[in-house]
């Protein structure tokens, strides 16, 4: 035998889950009323550190699987990534998360916050990746600049020139880019510079160590101080203490998220997280 049962087992899952990601994104995409939406977005503020005020909303998306329940994207996404579902995945995330921010922007019309969206390095692939952005965009009226794209730095690792031109025709319609989970990959530092980019996000696993470990401390400096110097805005994620946001202030870090602020939130616990953050 090739496989042994506990690792048949494991396939065995893992083709149910896929089976189970397929129907349910059939079911989302044709508005099926009768049948429940098992995808749905959750929003975490992202801080200026300096203020407090609300900058932008992280999507976050979840799964409510009819008989498992809540499953974690860091399960469900790469399963969508090996089989490509998470094009079609990807871009119900996007209309989604446009549609919420249509729906604070009327509600907000005097507020300037961006939307970051999470994409996959498969997603990035295609070709028609920045039109389909645009058309998005303008099917709900919004401009690029309120939309930030997370990118990891697997994105940034094959076929550097296709790469930058298409990282650069998605800057061409204002829409921002960050790296996420920024020192965790490989992406080389002698070529950051080389990519249209905006903003770094510090990985999370940097900033829960910082007020414990020296060395974390110090690649938190480093990443900060690299950002300022390419002309980078800096956002610090995770953070769950008052002392790693003291931390971070002194470092001149200017943005961050995590729970300290607030965990990731449902659009209706979001919406009135805002209205509490404009009347405190
Ligand atoms: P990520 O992009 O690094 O997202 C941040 C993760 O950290 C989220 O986990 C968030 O809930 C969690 N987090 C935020 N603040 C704190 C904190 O203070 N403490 C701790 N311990 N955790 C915090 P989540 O929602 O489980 O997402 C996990 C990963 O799944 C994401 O990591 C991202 O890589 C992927 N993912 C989530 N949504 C999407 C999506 O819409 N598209 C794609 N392509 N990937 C997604
Ligand atoms: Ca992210
Ligand atoms: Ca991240
Ligand atoms: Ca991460």
């Amino acid at each position: 035998a090739i496989f042994d049962p506990s690792m048949q087992a494991m396939v065995a899952e893992r083709l149910q889950l896929e089976g189970d990601l397929r129907k349910a994104l059939d079911n989302q995409e044709f508005y099926d009323r009768n049948r429940p939406q098992e995808f749905y977005n959750h929003y975490q503020p992202i801080v200026s550190l300096k203020t407090g005020k609300i900058v932008g909303f992280e999507v976050l998306v979840r799964w409510n699987h009819p008989q498992q329940g809540t499953i974690s994207p860091l399960k469900f996404i790469p399963i969508a990534e090996e089989t490509q579902l998470i094009d079609r995945l990807g871009w119900w995330i996007f209309q989604e998360g446009c549609a919420q921010l249509k729906r604070w922007k009327e509600e907000f019309p005097h507020l300037f916050f961006c939307l970051n969206i999470n994409v996959s390095a498969i997603q990035l692939k295609q070709v028609d990746f920045s039109q389909k952005c645009q058309e998005i965009l303008q099917s709900f009226s919004l401009e690029g600049s309120r939309l930030k794209l997370e990118l990891t730095e697997s994105c940034l690792l094959e076929d550097l020139p296709k790469q930058i031109a298409q990282l650069s025709e998605i800057k061409a319609i204002q829409v921002q880019l960050c790296i996420d989970d920024f020192g965790t990959g490989y992406s080389s530092l002698s070529r950051l510079h080389e990519f249209p980019i905006d903003t770094l996000k510090i990985d999370r696993s940097f900033i829960h160590r910082m007020t414990s470990s020296t060395g974390h401390y110090a690649t938190v400096e480093m990443i900060v101080a690299l950002a300022h110097t390419l002309n980078l805005n800096v956002v610090a994620e995770g953070i769950e203490t008052g002392e790693e946001l003291e931390s971070l202030i002194k470092l001149g870090c200017e943005f961050g998220q995590g729970y300290l602020f607030s965990r990731p939130l449902d659009s209706q616990a979001a919406t009135e997280f805002l209205r509490k953050n404009l009347n405190p």
